[in-house]
């Protein structure tokens, strides 16, 4: 993808401070981190999201996430990390080239997780048979 900012990365065509590569998967510091050493973690393909990853794919990132960030927490002296991924632009995704953020993380860093709220009565089951139906018919 041409006008694909991580692919230019991968290629080499514009810095990053990068971290790991392998065969499949690159890592490399987000250029605005959320905390000292998030890191993003990339299949070297260009897939635009989680979805349209194929499966053999976002296992190599997993195996990726999986041996990297025990290192991150390790290297920033944190304690736990958060893995997430934005995907769609609704969701917060601004890079549409997969890829999964690690966030280390400290108790009581003063980042916020995500707000959680309650169903009402009745909402709760009416939501999962909407998804049961939705996985049944695709
Ligand atoms: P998302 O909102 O999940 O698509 O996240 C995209 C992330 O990519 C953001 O956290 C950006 O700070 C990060 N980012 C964008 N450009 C670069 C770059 N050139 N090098 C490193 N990180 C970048
Ligand atoms: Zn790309």
């Amino acid at each position: 993808m041409n006008d694909c900012v991580f692919c230019k990365i991968i290629k080499g065509d514009i810095p990053a401070q990068k971290v790991y590569e392998g065969q499949h998967v690159i890592a490399f510091l987000d250029i605005a981190p959320t905390s000292p050493g998030h890191t993003l973690v990339v299949p070297k393909a260009h897939h635009e999201n989680l979805i349209t990853t194929p499966h053999d794919v976002a296992c190599h990132c997993l195996d990726a996430i999986r041996k990297i960030a025990p290192a991150i927490v390790s290297a920033t002296g944190t304690e736990g990390f958060n893995i997430g991924l934005n995907n769609g632009q609704a969701a917060g995704q601004a890079v549409f080239h997969t890829h999964f953020h690690i966030i280390p993380r400290i108790t009581n860093d003063g980042l916020i997780n995500w707000p959680h709220s309650k169903y009402k009565p009745g909402e709760a089951e009416k939501m999962q048979k909407l998804i049961v139906h939705a996985l049944d018919s695709p």
